[in-house]
């Protein structure tokens, strides 16, 4: 047996439905949400990442699957949808075609992570993303979306962080003062976060160090360094939560791991996930556009990790649907008859099982049981001959006899019941 790659997994039957469910409501959601689908390769340049997603990430410097392919060129799987979205964004102007550009995409990502629960090397995000409004009611919209998405899954106790990060023109200011505040003790922090002191010093905020704690709780908060600008788009974004009545917490500590965002900063964190306990982060990128060779126009979106909100769904929710039958051939001659009947409800809409390879009855029968479809249709040769068939109602046990012309209406009323 050849074994999969550590990392990734195999979504399996018996979780497909709860795949689907998450799926089905994230096309639902951004559909309703004025939300365009765009679908971009999983391959792209490697420098599309470290320009966008930047360099000095640890998605760009430890957790790429780079490589060079057969032609010379550097390619790598992509770790995350943003720079991609602005890519195909810019190189097909989209902001030509579509009134106001709204895009989703939904797909594999791959980093190479230690993998825990909630945390793989293969896996899966709702990405949304709006380009061009800097009005911070957009910002809102975008949260409120978010948030409707948990909520619409039914997943309960979810917690809405925010914060901004400032501007390019008051971040520099919040930096230097994060430098000061550190001093000498740079040197007491962990290796990873003497390199953030000097790479991007907000990322420090990132830190999950235990012993690098106490420092980090007397650092300075980005909120305190805003421009004015900056502290009003702020104080809008928090405006519209408010109307929308969504509860939040601001947290000076969430700068998120990607170079790019402006802003405002936010993530939804569930209750049921252990370490991994993000649902879904994003923000705005002001200049993330025009750094990708387009025109200068702002940016806002966020990323769902699905396999974290398949993990804090509600239990039960997307369990397969039942099979509305089950036919059973009576005896050799009947069994051409069956299939034309399967068939026939099927095309009809409903979902129908048959077993193979002439089978007894006995044991067509034990397969309908573990089916678990809601009827067994039995037809033997008194059925053909009167042009009925036997309709036995697996919950109850009833058996009734129900004219072939009528079976479709009468499988369908009951399932509707
Ligand atoms: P990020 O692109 O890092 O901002 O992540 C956005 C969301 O994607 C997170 O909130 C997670 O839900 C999900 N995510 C990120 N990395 C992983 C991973 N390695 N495995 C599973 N989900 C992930």
């Amino acid at each position: 047996m050849i074994p999969s790659i550590r990392g990734t997994r195999d979504i399996l039957p018996a979780e497909v439905g709860r795949w689907q469910r998450v799926e089905g409501v994230a096309r639902d959601l951004c559909a309703r949400y004025g939300y365009a689908e765009v679908r971009t390769p999983v391959i792209e340049r490697e420098e599309l990442f470290a320009k966008g997603t930047g360099e000095s990430t640890d998605i760009v410097q430890k957790e790429m699957y780079a490589f060079t392919d057969k032609g010379g060129d550097r390619i790598t799987l992509r770790p995350e949808a943003t720079p991609s979205m602005v890519r195909s964004f810019v190189e097909h102007a989209l902001e030509q075609e579509l009134p106001c550009a709204k895009l989703y995409s939904l797909g594999p990502m791959f980093r190479y992570e230690r993998p825990q629960k909630g945390r793989y090397r293969q896996f899966h995000q709702l990405d949304i993303e709006v380009f061009g409004i800097t009005d911070p009611a957009v910002d809102g919209e975008v949260i409120e979306m978010a948030s409707a998405l948990v909520t619409e899954l039914g997943i309960e106790g979810a917690e809405l962080v925010i914060n901004s990060v400032g501007c390019a023109a008051c971040r520099p200011r919040f930096t230097q003062a994060l430098i000061d505040a550190l001093g000498e003790r740079v040197a007491e922090l962990c290796g990873d976060c003497q390199r953030r002191s000097v790479t991007n010093p907000l990322r420090i905020f990132d830190c999950k160090v235990p012993a690098d704690q106490p420092i980090i709780d007397q650092l300075p908060h980005s909120e305190n360094f805003l421009c004015d600008a900056c502290r009003g788009h702020f104080a809008e974004v928090r405006r519209h939560l408010e109307a929308y009545g969504l509860a939040y917490r601001v947290s000076h500590r969430l700068v998120r791991g990607l170079d790019y965002y402006t802003r405002t900063t936010f993530e939804i964190l569930g209750t049921s996930l252990g370490a991994q306990n993000a649902l879904l982060g994003g923000g705005r990128y002001d200049h993330l556009v025009k750094q990708l060779g387009g025109p200068d126009r702002p940016g806002i979106g966020f990323a769902a990790g699905l396999e974290r909100l398949v993990l804090a769904l509600p239990e039960g929710a997307g369990e397969m649907d039942v099979a509305d039958a089950f036919v059973v051939a009576l005896g050799d001659p009947s069994w051409s008859a069956a299939r034309i009947l399967a068939r026939d409800l099927r095309r009809a809409g409903l979902t129908t099982l048959i077993d193979y390879e002439g089978r007894s009855s006995k044991s067509q029968m034990k397969r309908a049981n573990r089916s678990r479809a809601r009827h067994m249709l039995i037809l033997g040769e008194d059925e053909l001959a009167t042009n009925q068939v036997t309709v036995k109602t697996m919950e109850t046990g009833e058996q009734q006899t129900v004219a072939r012309a009528d079976l479709v209406a009468h499988l369908r009323a009951v399932r509707t019941d």
